[in-house]
């Protein structure tokens, strides 16, 4: 017996790929390669309606033209001089969206380049957008090639997000951890470059000010309404570096793209070294294939149900699991017994053979969990191994 992922897959997308920068730093972490996600399927998008599904899926899907990309980026000092920077044909499109936005001044700082504030307002309160709206869509998004403009460049949200994974919830949390590791890092590498670059006191004062107000684009000011920068603050804001703004960028970039993890370590401090770790162990988590000795139902929800089939999700309701009807039967047998007994019972009772791969994709999925006593055996010897 087994479960049928919502969508087949089309594997090979290579769409675990980082930016070289961060590449060369998590595999310092990882000692691996990182995991494909070939169930998000990128270049023919996997959550955009295919013409056979029936009508009444229709709110689940994304819109065809701006897929997840409902969002714009944070782009740190030193991968906006490191985009304007590469002179290849293939960055053509992505340069001039990145100047686009500088043109702007719009949340245009020494420390990054943030999504306008009209636009932050509007995306924290939209409801049921992401995917599904074209007012949101990330500038950076070539909508002639279909393509992201700046996909080795990207952040770290765009670099770690998927709307499905191959191991499913576990596979989210490795995503998750890496994500506040890639956030940390940043945040401390872009004011590392401001301080190298002696920006002005004047300067630092104010980047710190804005840091301890939080959210920007909950109130807006008149200019940034009318989508125009306030000269006299960015004047202020960019101190010694104002009007020489892409040169800025452009030293950040110089300044960053040496570091080995050792630096990058030594510059960001203790907190890099507690997200490094955690990623780590999210990581060993994601090549652990046993399974438990004991396992009970988890948490998850019914989506939808047939003569043969009942979509269940748990982690993420943009990733959901066929279950075929006997099997969704019988996970009432896994209350906590040990698992051979409760496979064995659901053989005589149900007549099926739940196989090792299916358990493995429903403890991936959640749809059950370890149950887990104080000093109790956990793992359990695959079927495979005590035939
Ligand atoms: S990650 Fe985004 S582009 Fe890729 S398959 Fe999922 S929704 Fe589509
Ligand atoms: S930067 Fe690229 S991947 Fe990220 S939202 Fe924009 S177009 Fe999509």
């Amino acid at each position: 017996m087994s479960a049928s992922k919502t969508f087949q897959p089309h594997a090979g997308d290579a769409a675990g790929t980082l930016p070289a920068l961060y590449a060369r730093w998590v595999e310092a972490i990882i000692h691996g390669s990182l995991p494909v996600e070939t169930e998000a399927t990128c270049s023919d998008c996997v959550m955009c309606s295919r013409s056979a599904e029936p009508a009444h899926t229709e709110q689940f899907f994304f819109d065809k033209g701006s897929k997840c990309c409902t969002y714009t980026p944070t782009l740190s000092n030193f991968m906006a001089g490191a985009i304007l920077g590469d002179p290849s044909p293939s960055m053509t499109s992505g340069r001039a969206s990145l100047e686009a936005r500088l043109s702007t001044g719009l949340g245009v700082d020494p420390l990054a380049i943030l999504p306008p504030p009209a636009y932050n307002l509007l995306y924290r309160h939209s409801q049921n957008a992401f995917g599904r709206n074209r007012t949101l869509r990330c500038p950076h998004l070539d909508t002639d090639l279909e393509r992201c403009s700046i996909w080795p460049y990207r952040d770290p949200t765009c670099v770690t997000w998927y709307c499905k994974h191959h191991r499913g919830k576990i596979g989210q949390s490795f995503w998750n951890a890496l994500l506040i590791f890639l956030n940390e890092v940043i945040k401390e590498l872009s004011l590392w470059c401001v301080l190298q670059l002696h920006i002005g006191d004047d300067a630092l004062a104010l980047l710190e000010s804005r840091k301890r107000c939080g959210t920007t684009g909950e109130n807006l000011q008149a200019s940034e309404l009318d989508g125009r920068s306030d000269v006299c603050a960015a004047r202020k804001t960019w101190g010694r570096w104002w009007k020489r703004e892409t040169v800025f960028y452009a030293e950040c970039a110089r300044l960053v793209s040496g570091l080995d993890f050792q630096e990058v370590e030594r510059i960001c401090g203790p907190e890099l070294q507690m997200s490094s770790r955690l990623v780590k162990l999210a990581y060993d988590k994601l090549q652990e294939t046993r399974i438990a000795t004991h396992l009970q139902i988890g948490r998850f929800e019914v989506e939808d149900a047939t003569f043969d089939a009942v979509r269940v999700w748990s982690y993420s309701r943009l990733d959901p699991l066929d279950l075929p009807v006997p099997v969704f039967m019988a996970l009432s047998y896994f209350d906590g017994r040990p698992t051979d007994d409760a496979l064995s019972m659901v053989e005589h009772d149900l007549g099926i053979r739940l196989d090792d791969q299916l358990l493995r994709t429903m403890i991936d999925f959640g749809i059950l969990k370890t149950r887990q006593e104080p000093g109790e055996e956990t793992e359990r010897a695959s079927s495979s191994a005590q035939a």
